[in-house]
Order: structure tokens, then sequence, then C-alpha cells
């Protein structure tokens, strides 16, 4: 117990220590907005253990929708036209995932088309993803958390690109794979790999 508090407030302390280095290189604005107020440091997942290079400067409203994707509004993301090619790692990251999570809007599906990552850059970005810590999980069709390995029905029949099947509505789904896209699931029926839109899922209780 006291080793966990121990921990925690080093952290905290580098994560304060941090905030001069963020304040100089960000102009005290969001990182990822440009707002002025209310800026505090967002550490970019998969954390492990506290790196600056791994930290943004971003407001409250950027804060709110990356932990609540679910609510996003496509609106306050128009920026990411310019962080998408920020020479900050971390911001590159951050607008990827953000782009991933918005696709269904042209704008933001012509952006990732353009958008040019480094490999290292774009490993980090698709490993948060994968694993599902992206800070954009990943929801069925109730707005239910899906986690790596959940089991699922389908809500809707779907014709299955590439067979001659439709899988049926109500077909269990079982161990489903996250993707590096909130909208988008991996998973078995009839024997065959396929890619399922979130939308069309639900759960298995
Ligand atoms: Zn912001």
């Amino acid at each position: 117990m006291a080793r966990g508090f121990e921990q925690n407030s080093t952290r905290v302390e580098a994560l304060t220590a941090f905030g001069k280095t963020l304040a100089r290189r960000s102009k005290s604005v969001c990182e990822l907005c440009s707002a002025a107020t209310s800026l505090h440091i967002y550490e970019v997942p998969p954390v492990d253990t506290p790196d600056v290079d791994k930290c943004l400067l971003i407001c409250d409203t950027c804060q709110t929708q990356l932990d609540d994707p679910e609510h996003i509004d496509p609106n306050h993301w128009h920026g990411l036209n310019e962080t998408i090619w920020s020479e900050v790692p971390a911001i590159q990251v951050v607008s990827w995932r953000l782009l991933q999570h918005l696709q269904s809007e042209g704008w933001a599906q012509d952006l990732l088309d353009q958008a040019y990552l480094d490999d290292p850059i774009l490993a980090w970005a698709q490993q948060g993803a994968a694993h599902g810590t992206t800070g954009l999980k990943t929801f069925d069709s109730n707005g239910v958390e899906l986690c790596e390995g959940d089991d699922v029905h389908l809500i809707k029949d779907l014709d299955v690109k590439g067979t001659s099947f439709t899988a049926k509505r109500g077909t269990l789904v079982k161990g489903i794979h996250l993707t590096d896209s909130p909208e988008y699931v991996e998973g078995r029926v009839n024997k065959v790999q396929i890619v399922l839109k979130t939308a069309f899922l639900k759960k298995a209780s």
C-alpha cells in the first residue's frame, strides 16, 4: 500500500517536472487544438515509465473527448490537418489515432491517406491501438466496451465480402480481436476470419 503511494507520488513529481519543457514546446497552448486554457499533461498510452517525449500538453476539451471517444465531436478536430504533420512524434501518434476514430468523416479519411508517419512512429501509434490502450476504446452498438477476446453477437445479417455466405443476425462470434481502429474488430465466422464493424455487434453477456 505504502509502496504504491510512493510510486504514484514519484510519477506525479516526474510529470510536474515535465511541465516546463512541455510549456516551452507547446508555447503554452493545447498541442491538439491550440486552446490556451485548462491545460494539463496527457500521457500517450501505453504508458510505462514517465517520459516527457510521451507526453502532450492538452486542454480539458481534448482530454474529455479522448476519454470518451464515443461522444467525439468531429467539428472539434479539424486542427488534425496540421497536427498530423507535427515534428513531435507524440502529437503525430495521438493525431493518427484520432483520425482512425474519425474515419467515417471524409476529411479524416483523406488526411489518413495523405499522412506519413515514420515506421517507428506508426508502430507506436498502432501498438497502443492493437492492445486497446489508445485512449480510444472500442464499443459495441450499445456503447458497451469491447475487449480483446470478448464474445459478441451480430445484430444484423452481414454479407461477407469475398465469400458467398451471409453471417446471420444473432450469430455468436467468439474471441474477437481488437484492431487499430475502434470501429472494427476481427472475428471468425464460418471458420473465416473477417473484419466486423462494431456498430453491428452486441457484446455477449
Ligand atoms: Zn485542446
